[in-house]
């Protein structure tokens, strides 16, 4: 079908001002909005009118139209090469004009484009999920533990099983759809809308007798209390999701879920990457000159640890399946522990005499790296 020309879509004139084209619009869009406008051509319509209205409104794009037709263009009204504007009814581009403000006069409440105007309200819906942050120390996230959460959260009132009142009867207003119809004429002529119905609140009943206890809402905040199992080896940012524990849902739907998110604190001897441990073992000179064998405290029992003779600042032991678990797995991390040699800073008279005697003798006598230094500076 050959487009129609975006001039002759608004209906004005090829000289006609921005002003004269912003209001065309506003018209023609209210005339033809799939919302308002049942007719079947109704969409295609609209769609012609937004496309017109999107090249028109823009000065440059207007000159390029002007001068090239809709050769200029693809079929969205979009210039080739420019791109940004998507069909269909709820990406809108416009910013100097919002059409939901404009229809919002006619249905008198929020309206959004996309969405049909039928009343939601006495769908079921599930209920809204609740974030929890619990804080672990480093070791209940290596080993899992089961810890008990404190959450304030709506819950289905108990007082009138979540409906909000007693004695139902159908609304006399809607007469039970929870919409009501209307007629409404504008300066643009009349236009049948459906609105939720404010008597029932879309519910399509009403109650003798509003529930004291949730004052008619059907929910009630409680404070309850869950039990969380934590698996082992989880980290900060991860989550567990407790299915259905969540704020109660409405018309008969089910309760929303709470997920935990986990906030783990650091140790002061291990630190953990992924799910390797990683630590420091303190030794001193003689322990690592001569080696030894040296009790290690892992994270939940203890190892002898065989240090050998001329043992180096930094030197590096693997233990593995000392880490950390996987989340739901029989897989393990490892373990690893870097050597710390540590020089004594006070000595007493009797240390200080052996270290003198140590002096008189070759230390460095099998030393590569001292015997290396020794004869380059020897030139
Ligand atoms: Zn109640
Ligand atoms: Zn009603």
């Amino acid at each position: 079908m050959a487009k129609r020309d975006y001039y002759e879509v608004l209906g004005v004139s090829k000289t006609a001002s921005d002003t004269e084209i912003k209001s065309a619009f506003r018209k023609l869009a209210k005339q033809y909005h799939p919302d308002l406008n049942k007719d079947k051509d109704a969409p295609e319509k609209f769609k012609e009118v937004q496309e017109a209205y999107e090249v028109l409104s823009d000065p440059q794009k207007r000159k390029t139209y002007d001068q090239y037709g809709h050769s200029a263009f693809d079929q969205n009204g979009n210039a080739q090469g420019f791109g940004g504007f998507s069909s269909g009814f709820s990406g809108f581009g416009f910013d100097d004009i919002d059409l939901s403000d404009i229809l919002s006069g006619v249905f008198g409440q929020g309206f959004g484009f996309g969405s049909s105007s039928k009343s939601k309200t006495n769908r079921s819906q599930k209920g809204n999920d609740v974030l929890y942050e619990l804080k672990l120390s480093f070791m209940e996230a290596v080993f899992g533990c089961t810890k008990d959460i404190t959450l304030d959260v709506y819950e289905k009132c108990d007082g009138c099983d979540g409906k909000g009142g007693h004695g139902e009867t159908t609304c006399s207003r809607c007469h039970g759809s929870g919409t009501i119809t209307e007629e409404s004429r504008t300066m643009f002529g009349s236009f049948v809308s459906k609105t939720t119905c404010p008597e029932c609140n879309g519910k399509g009943k009403t109650y003798k007798e509003i529930c004291s206890q949730c004052k008619g809402t059907g929910k009630v905040r409680k404070r309850k209390t869950i039990s969380v199992t934590v698996p082992a080896g989880v980290s900060t940012g991860q989550q567990v999701r407790i299915k259905e524990k969540g704020e109660a849902g409405i018309n008969g739907g089910p309760n929303g879920d709470v997920y935990v998110e986990f906030n783990v604190e650091e140790h002061e001897i291990f630190k953990r990457e992924d799910n390797d441990i990683y630590m420091q073992l303190p030794i001193n000179i003689v322990e690592a000159t001569l080696g030894c064998k040296k009790e290690v405290p892992l994270m939940k029992e203890s190892i002898i640890l065989n240090i050998p003779e001329g043992t180096q600042n930094g030197d590096k032991h693997r233990i593995k399946g000392k880490g950390v678990p996987y989340v739901n797995s029989n897989k393990i991390g490892d373990l690893y522990i870097t050597i710390k040699v540590v020089i004594p800073t006070k000595l007493d008279k009797k240390q200080k005499e052996l270290f003198n005697e140590l002096s008189k003798t070759d230390l460095d006598n099998n030393n590569d790296f001292i015997k290396k230094f020794k004869k380059f500076f020897k030139r």
